[in-house]
């Protein structure tokens, strides 16, 4: 019989990245992910020296920008290898940080620390990370924890884990066993348990996190888990969607400021961290502004960025990881439908796109996806831990959280559907996102809550209205903040809070979990999906008003702006008044207007906007 440890046993994913750790609540009979004390459920695998500390998690990402070479991150890249491995060479080349080889031709980090130089080794590195999350785990359960499961990629050899093992025990955590990523979150399923199978089972788990993708097939017989064949790209992950998103904006900011930030570390690091948080957002809403005050030699950096043109410059990296999905089946000399359930793990999986490739993949199957995707390792691991741990009755009969069936938005301007929780998501779950007003000088802020699949709000089911009023007078983008809260009895509460002045209004709405039946759902999810074509259409179209209305704005602002120095001929200015009347009735016309009319104006208005700034022909 396996050994059982007494006391509470937490889970633990230590990501290249990003680092997580749950713990199984008997007495909720639930897995908690345990958020930290930001507030966020993942903790970067970062740790920062400065002259005075030192610093680990959110703190340390955070600094980054001002202390590069003291920043260590990417440690389990590191970790069980040697300072030769053709592996440890090539990434030294990419880290800010200085890497040398100590005894053994162990690779070991040169960091400056109290004004020191100090020299750590991987294990050291992940060792912090795991002291870390243990602390945000006994803070949480207001106990000791003293025996973790901890998940390692199924590719890892021995002497890595091995090393995570020492890792541990630097931590002062007995590691009570170290489990392969794809098994936790197939554990995470309860795909070992469901009885609608007879002998064996096929998963695939496909796992696209910060830096690394990684594919596995799993046999499961019984409790008997199997990595039948890995696969995957070393450095491939949500980094590279960052860095295609600022290579966009440095682009965008050269050509309307004439200036090139790329050789200023600080400016695209602050674009990067933009980015990064503005790629996520685009996982549920389909557009999104990116701010950087200041961004470089004073400028502000104001843009936004679609879904679409997202996808579009990503476009080449999706494909090649459905490439590597194809060949990891044809490695296994499996078919792919023999596959009995695709799982969905890392942050990035969230991406709507890769998702549907996946899903296309795959003839249409449904993907696992109702346990978050970059919760889902540590998830497995937490349930291992239970099962490993003394006292843990209702472990066996694992029970999934409830997931909300419908995503849940708000009305943007433009009948845009701006999605707030997506379908799929687990409950409880809080989501905030700032929006601008679109006029200057507007008092007050309708928000109109709808849950539905489809691009247009007015397509989707009104749940419900409130006016957010006083709103002190500002130009058009002052900053509103809107949440959408379902709690455990799935009750939702959306709240409008204007942050400047601390005034605020809500509107709950009961029961909303139990006001469609599940057919509805089924048929709205269907629906969604036939309408998916004409709905593009409309979202293109919006997009275009959108940035026609917000042209319009920007040149009644420079046309004020101008009217003072008098720089412009009265021809020019009358020609341009009578552009912005055009616009503005073609945008307000209740008469549908063909989206090639409003392209076209877009573009005159484009090129009256540069010759206004520039002052050139
Ligand atoms: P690791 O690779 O360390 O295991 P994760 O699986 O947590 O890390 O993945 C982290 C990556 O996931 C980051 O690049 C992050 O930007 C990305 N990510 C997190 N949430 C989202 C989201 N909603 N949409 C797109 N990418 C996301
Ligand atoms: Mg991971």
């Amino acid at each position: 019989m396996t050994k059982k440890y007494e006391g509470r046993a937490v889970g633990i994913d230590l990501g290249t990245t990003y680092s997580c750790v749950a713990v199984w609540l008997d007495e909720n009979n639930r897995v908690e992910i345990i958020h930290n004390e930001q507030g966020n459920k993942t903790t970067p695998s970062f740790v920062a020296f400065t002259d005075n500390e030192r610093l680990i998690g959110d703190a340390a990402k955070n600094q980054t920008a001002s202390n590069a070479e003291n920043t260590v991150f990417d440690a389990k890249r590191l970790i069980g290898r040697k300072f030769n491995d053709s592996v440890v060479k090539k990434d030294m080349m990419l880290w800010p940080f200085k890497v040398v080889a100590g005894d053994n031709g162990k690779p070991l980090i040169v960091v400056k620390y109290k004004g020191q130089e100090k020299h750590l080794c991987a294990e050291e590195i992940s060792s912090m990370i795991l002291t870390k999350l243990r602390e945000i785990a006994e803070k949480y359960l207001d106990s000791p924890v003293k025996n973790v499961v901890v998940t390692v990629p199924a590719y890892f050899c021995d002497a890595q884990r091995k090393a995570t093992i020492d890792a541990g025990a630097i931590a002062g955590v007995n590691v009570i066993r170290i489990i392969n990523e794809p098994t936790a979150a197939a554990l995470a399923y309860g795909l070992d348990k469901r009885s609608n199978f007879v002998g064996e089972k096929n998963i695939f788990v496909f796992d696209l996190g910060g830096g690394t993708f990684d594919v596995s097939i799993l046999t499961i017989n019984d409790k008997d888990f199997q990595v039948k064949a890995t696969g995957g790209n070393t450095h491939l992950g949500g980094e590279d969607f960052d860095n295609r998103m600022v290579k966009y904006f440095v682009d965008e900011f050269k050509r309307k400021n004439k200036v090139d930030i790329t050789r200023n570390p600080r400016a695209l690091r602050r674009l990067r961290t933009a980015c990064e948080r503005a790629k996520r957002v685009l996982s549920f809403s389909v557009v999104t502004t990116v701010e950087v005050d200041s961004l470089f030699q004073g400028i502000d950096f104001f843009s936004s960025i679609t879904r679409a043109k997202f996808e579009e410059i990503n476009m080449d990296i999706f494909e090649e990881c459905m490439e590597t999905v194809k060949n990891c089946l044809t490695d296994s000399k499996m078919n792919k439908s023999t596959v009995n359930d695709v799982v969905l793990v890392g942050g990035s999986s969230r991406i709507p796109k890769v998702q549907q490739l996946l899903k296309e993949f795959f003839n249409g199957k449904d993907l696992c996806m109702s346990i978050n995707p970059d919760e889902a390792v540590a998830y497995g691991a937490a349930v291992q831990a239970a099962l490993l741990s003394e006292g843990f009755k209702n472990v066996p009969n694992l029970v999934l959280r409830d997931v909300t069936s419908l995503s849940l938005g708000k009305l943007d301007f433009g009948d845009i559907m701006s999605v707030m929780i997506p379908r799929n998501s687990c409950i409880p779950i809080k989501m905030t996102q700032s929006f601008g007003t679109v006029e200057d000088n507007q008092t007050s802020v309708l928000t109109e809550v709808y849950e539905g699949e489809r691009t247009k709000a007015s397509d989707n089911n009104l749940l419900g209205s409130f006016i957010l009023s006083n709103l002190p007078p500002a130009p058009r983008g002052y900053i509103i903040s809107i949440s959408f809260a379902i709690d455990e009895n799935g009750i939702l509460t959306v709240t409008a809070t204007d942050k400047s002045t601390g005034n605020m209004n809500e509107i709950s709405i009961n029961n909303y979990k139990e006001r469609l039946a599940a057919e509805e759902i089924t048929k709205l999810i269907k629906e969604a999906e036939n309408f998916h074509i004409e709905d593009k259409k409309f979202l293109k179209k919006a997009e275009v008003m959108n940035a026609l209305d917000y042209c319009v704005y920007k040149m009644r602002n420079a046309l004020n702006q101008t009217k003072h120095n008098s720089k412009l001929p009265s021809k020019d200015i009358n020609m341009i008044n009578s552009a912005i009347t055009e616009a503005s009735n073609l945008l307000d016309s209740s008469q549908p207007v063909e989206i090639e009319v409003l392209e076209s104006h877009l573009k005159d208005f484009e090129s009256m906007l540069e010759h206004i700034i520039t002052g050139k022909e």
